[in-house]
């Protein structure tokens, strides 16, 4: 005989008694209670699935006799054989051959039967697991079976099947305790499975933090979480290696503003301060921050950053609190300090030779031109031409020398500039003048070696007056223009544009030269910063020029930036005021 898959919903047959009349229903639904309540014990004791199927296997058990029970579990698909002894792979087959033709009958989508006979899971002791070799012998073939849906809050979660090996196992009549059995197992299984769900993403989560704790041990960097009343709610070790000046503080459970105004390390006010602005809402970028005793050639340096802390990373909320990265930067201010040293030993060093040589090439220069004049005089009487004469190549040779030289002097000047800012000994020595004065001069000054170039000087004001230091500004402008001429090794147009802006004046040096790609602009103004972008083309220089230029026209109080367009030219400006801004600090640094 053979059940049909959909259960019917029968009344349990009511009991009575031997002298033929009714107990009543009473009895009966006490029986039917006594068994619910037994069967629902089992399954809320159950806290995993293979718990879920014993239960579940003993309910049925109380009901039928019966071979195997089988789960399909659907979203991810997942079939679970609970034999009641030991099965033939055969019926197994059989078995599971029958549960995808009734999944696939009720419309259980992408089933895919042999995945699902391959990933099948025998739930049995393991003396079950072996095939029986008794009284059974020929039979393989299922003799009565049952299927009923597994349902959730009227959503289907899968189907449980019952199958035996002879016909006319199940009785009709308890179909409907099967379908409570069912549904217990239903529920039961749904929690388990939200249990296992629930348990993975906790120990992923838990996974992903003892990582990311792992990592922020690991740190170089030191990374310290504060709250939003500034108080640390944590710091890795190297955070604690950094701020060790301040251990004894960092260990009271206080704001660092308040830690910072009862004591005595001083620096630990500029972190608060570095905190509480990030706290506002802006991201800090390396601020120094001197850890280290003065004593020190150079003390303990670190770079701190530090960013809000927003719940569930919204920025748009209120930030809980603010993360603060520690870079020790040490090393890289002891290098720096060693170039700086090198630099300025070095440039004091060439000055002296080269002050010479300069002496000299001119003394030469003067002896030679007197010479050629006694020449020329002489010639008055001969037809030997000047350029022959041995003084006249000599000339040549000593004016590429002095050229030369001259080359070396800017460059030895930048690299002293450079290290007199550092000592912040570039003063600046105010003076008044016409600045339209001054970019003539230099127009002028440069137009002689740019052959290939055309200078243009535009004056659009009516009044160039200005208090400055005329030297550093002619500076300025020298750099610019002979960047402008060093850049656009093809030739072209040069102009130089004198405007009115604000309360002083904008220079703007034009070039058509071989501009700056956009990922140099941030640095260009850098120190020693200069691109490497043209394998066909070396240009000399050290970038200092620019660097010097910034440091000269923001001690005036002035802005300097450029435009630039790869391939098509350059437009350096800068902005002077007329007076010396009351900003000015006339001691660069
Ligand atoms: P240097 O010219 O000695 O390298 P600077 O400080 O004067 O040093 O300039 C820094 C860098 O800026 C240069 O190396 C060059 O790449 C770029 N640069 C400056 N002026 C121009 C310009 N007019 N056109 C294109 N690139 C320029």
């Amino acid at each position: 005989m053979e059940s049909s898959v959909q259960p019917t919903i029968q009344a349990m047959s009511t009991h009575r008694s031997t002298d033929g009349s009714h107990e009543g229903p009473r009895a009966a639904i006490n029986q039917e209670i006594r068994i619910l309540n037994t069967i629902g014990k089992r399954f809320v004791a159950s806290i995993d699935r293979f718990q879920v199927h014993r239960a579940l296997l003993a309910a049925l058990q109380d009901l039928y006799s019966f071979a195997a029970c089988c789960i399909l579990l659907k979203d991810p698909y997942e079939l679970f054989i609970i034999p009641c002894y030991p099965l033939r792979p055969a019926l197994i087959d059989a078995m599971i051959e029958h549960i995808v033709n009734a999944a696939k009958a009720i419309d259980f989508q992408h089933l895919d039967a042999e995945q699902l006979a391959r990933t099948a899971y025998l739930d049995a002791p393991d003396e079950f697991a072996r095939p029986r070799a008794q009284n059974t012998a020929t039979r393989t073939q299922i003799g009565s079976k049952i299927t009923i849906p597994l349902t959730v809050e009227s959503r289907i979660i899968g189907l449980l099947s019952l199958f035996d090996e002879n016909v006319g196992s199940f009785d009709t009549e308890l179909l409907q305790m099967t379908t409570i059995v069912a549904d217990y197992a239903a529920v039961a299984l749904e929690n388990v499975r939200l249990r296992e769900r629930e348990n993975a993403l906790w120990r992923a989560a838990e996974l992903e933090r003892q990582r990311l704790e792992l990592i922020i041990r690991s740190m170089s960097e030191g990374l310290l979480i504060t709250d939003d009343q500034g108080k640390i709610l944590s710091m890795n070790n190297s955070a604690t290696r950094l701020l060790w000046a301040a251990h004894e503080e960092l260990k009271r459970d206080l704001p660092l503003r308040i830690l910072a105004a009862t004591s005595d390390v001083s620096w630990l006010s500029t972190l608060a301060d570095v905190t509480e602005q990030a706290f506002t809402g802006q991201v800090v970028t390396n601020q120094e921050l001197i850890v280290g005793t003065t004593g020190d050639n150079v003390p303990l340096t670190l770079s701190v950053s530090a960013a809000p802390l927003h719940e569930g990373g919204d920025s748009s909320l209120k930030p809980i609190g603010v993360v603060t990265v520690l870079n020790d930067v040490t090393s890289i201010r002891q290098l720096e300090l060693m170039k700086d040293e090198f630099v300025s030993v070095v440039s004091h060093e060439l000055r002296t030779p080269l002050t010479a040589i300069k002496g000299y090439t001119q003394h030469l220069v003067r002896r030679i031109e007197r010479r050629i004049r006694r020449a020329r005089a002489q010639q008055m009487s001969t037809s030997a031409s000047l350029d022959d004469l041995p003084e006249s190549y000599d000339l040549r040779s000593l004016t590429i020398i002095q050229s030369q030289t001259d080359h070396l002097e800017r460059l030895v000047s930048d690299l002293l500039d450079l290290s007199r800012m550092q000592q912040g000994q570039l003063h600046l020595h105010f003076e008044p003048f016409y600045l339209a004065d001054l970019l003539s001069e230099q127009v002028r000054s440069v137009q002689g070696s740019a052959e290939q170039h055309t200078i243009y000087l535009d004056i659009a004001v009516a009044d160039s007056y200005v208090e400055a230091d005329r030297a550093r500004i002619g500076q300025v402008v020298g750099t610019f223009l002979d960047n402008a001429i060093k850049y656009s090794p093809q030739g072209g147009q040069v102009t130089v544009l004198l405007e009115d802006h604000e309360d002083g004046y904008k220079v703007s040096v034009i070039d058509q030269g071989v501009g700056v790609s956009p990922e140099h602009f941030d640095h260009i103004f850098e120190r020693f910063y200069r691109v490497h972008n043209t394998a066909s083309h070396q240009y000399p220089g050290i970038g200092l020029g620019l660097y010097v230029a910034k440091t000269i026209i923001e001690g005036h109080g002035g802005n300097i930036w450029f435009t630039s367009t790869l391939g098509a030219g350059s437009t350096f400006h800068f902005t002077l005021p007329r007076v010396p801004h009351p900003r000015t600090t006339r001691k660069l640094q």
